[in-house]
């Protein structure tokens, strides 16, 4: 309760602005996420790693738009690949110039993608993914895990939400191999598409063990479904995502935030054999969009897998949150707190518990209210993160705002030892 107060009493034009809207929008929002009480921020403007609220206040950016935002605020090279596409019109209403070099890279980088769809968001590219995968295979299941999350229409934290489009889900234990096979085998006949997320971002920052991910790829070819990889959050976490870095190959991926340069972005692919479903000249499964292939996603992309997150800046990045990590739970260790940061590479997560976070399940005892004291706090610090615990590095971010995130969360256990 202090900690609403004191927040409430520091940012009175945010206050002003969430109420004006909420006249307009259900609760001011359209992305539940970015709600917390008592009223979220309203972010005025970004540059390289800082953000300016409603009040004038400057932040670091710790959440980096959930991933998308690798970039930073204001990188020039993106900048000026967007301005030279919109100079060359807007809404083209055709096959344009520019989208065949962004699929040709990204196919280039992600090795498992043979060919791929552009979407206008993850979600979009798993519905379109899971769609591919009933046809190819003519069954009508889908394995998914407890925790996992999709898409805002896919999204199964301790069970599905009321959201939740009406597929035939079979919902499986993260990170239980041995129930995944049994399963697997139970079901083989039926299931489609194994779907999951080689490391559970939303449910936070749940690496998916290679034991585990080996077996749902030795069991989708056991019974012939195929195994999508749900690369959304995880692609960053190696010059050729994750999974590549772990060796195993799923059939399909889906893809996301960042690699549209910071503009709205999805895509799937994989398996060229399953991605011929959509080829109009033969295939009958049909997949429109009107801004799948907008310019301005497109040049971004581009410009941004290219110039800035190269396959090397990538593997730098992921070192620095290693690197960032480990020294969180050194210093979590040092002070004896029931304190860690799960993750893995540029991404992880505050969970206030001792030993290993398998599943979201290990989670359910812990006391929600300790994370919003960290991100109040955090916040009070200069430090912009998420409610949940979860930290993104993006690529402006220095040496020193790293340090000065690892001195806020050294303050914070000063400040609520008794409670840790
Ligand atoms: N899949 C995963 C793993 C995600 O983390 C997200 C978004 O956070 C999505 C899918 C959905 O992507 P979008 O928000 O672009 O629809």
């Amino acid at each position: 309760a202090e900690a609403h107060q004191r927040f409430t009493d520091g940012n009175p034009e945010s206050l002003r602005r969430f109420e004006a809207q909420t006249r307009y929008m259900p609760g001011a929002n359209s992305r539940s996420v970015l709600f917390y009480a008592p009223f979220p921020l309203t972010i005025a403007k970004g540059e390289g790693a800082s953000l300016w609220d409603a009040d004038g206040h400057r932040y670091t950016d710790f959440i980096a738009e959930y991933t998308a935002g690798v970039y930073g605020h204001s990188a020039p090279e993106i900048r000026e690949a967007v301005i030279e596409a919109m100079q060359g019109g807007i809404n083209l209403t055709g096959h344009n110039l520019l989208e065949g070099r962004l699929a040709q890279t990204i196919c280039e980088r992600f090795p498992q993608v043979e060919q791929l769809r552009f979407t206008n968001s993850g979600t979009e590219a798993n519905l379109m993914a899971l769609t591919a995968a009933l046809r190819f295979t003519g069954r009508r299941k889908i394995v998914v895990f407890s925790g996992g999350y999709h898409g805002g229409v896919l999204g199964f934290g301790d069970q599905p939400s009321p959201t939740t489009v009406p597929f035939d889900f079979l919902v499986l234990p993260y990170n239980d191999a041995d129930t995944a096979r049994v399963q697997i085998d139970e079901h083989g006949a039926d299931i489609a598409a194994i779907l999951v997320e080689p490391m559970q971002g939303a449910s936070g920052c749940i690496p998916g063990g290679r034991d585990f991910l080996q077996a749902l790829r030795d069991g989708a070819t056991r019974v012939g479904a195929l195994l999508i990889f749900d690369e959304v959050m995880t692609s960053r976490l190696g010059p050729h995502g994750l999974a590549n870095g772990l060796g195993i190959r799923a059939d399909l991926t889906t893809l996301g935030k960042y690699i549209g340069g910071g503009m709205s972005f999805g895509a799937f692919g994989g398996r060229a054999d399953v991605m011929a479903q959509f080829d109009p000249r033969t295939g009958a499964l049909a997949h429109s969009g009107t801004f799948n292939n907008n310019v301005m996603t497109m040049a971004a992309g581009y410009a941004g897998l290219t110039q800035l997150f190269t396959p090397e800046a990538a593997e730098a990045l992921a070192e620095r949150g290693e690197a960032m990590r480990s020294r969180l739970n050194a210093l979590c260790e040092r002070e004896g707190v029931a304190m860690q940061f799960t993750g893995v590479g540029s991404l992880m997560n505050a969970h206030f518990l001792r030993g290993e976070v398998r599943r979201v399940a290990d989670l359910s005892a812990v006391d929600g209210r300790l994370r919003q004291l960290l991100f109040f706090h955090l916040l009070s610090q200069g430090i912009y993160t998420s409610p949940r615990g979860f930290v993104v590095l993006s690529l402006p971010l220095s040496a020193q705002d790293i340090d000065r995130y690892v001195a806020a969360v050294g303050s914070f256990i000063e400040a609520y030892r008794p409670l840790l």
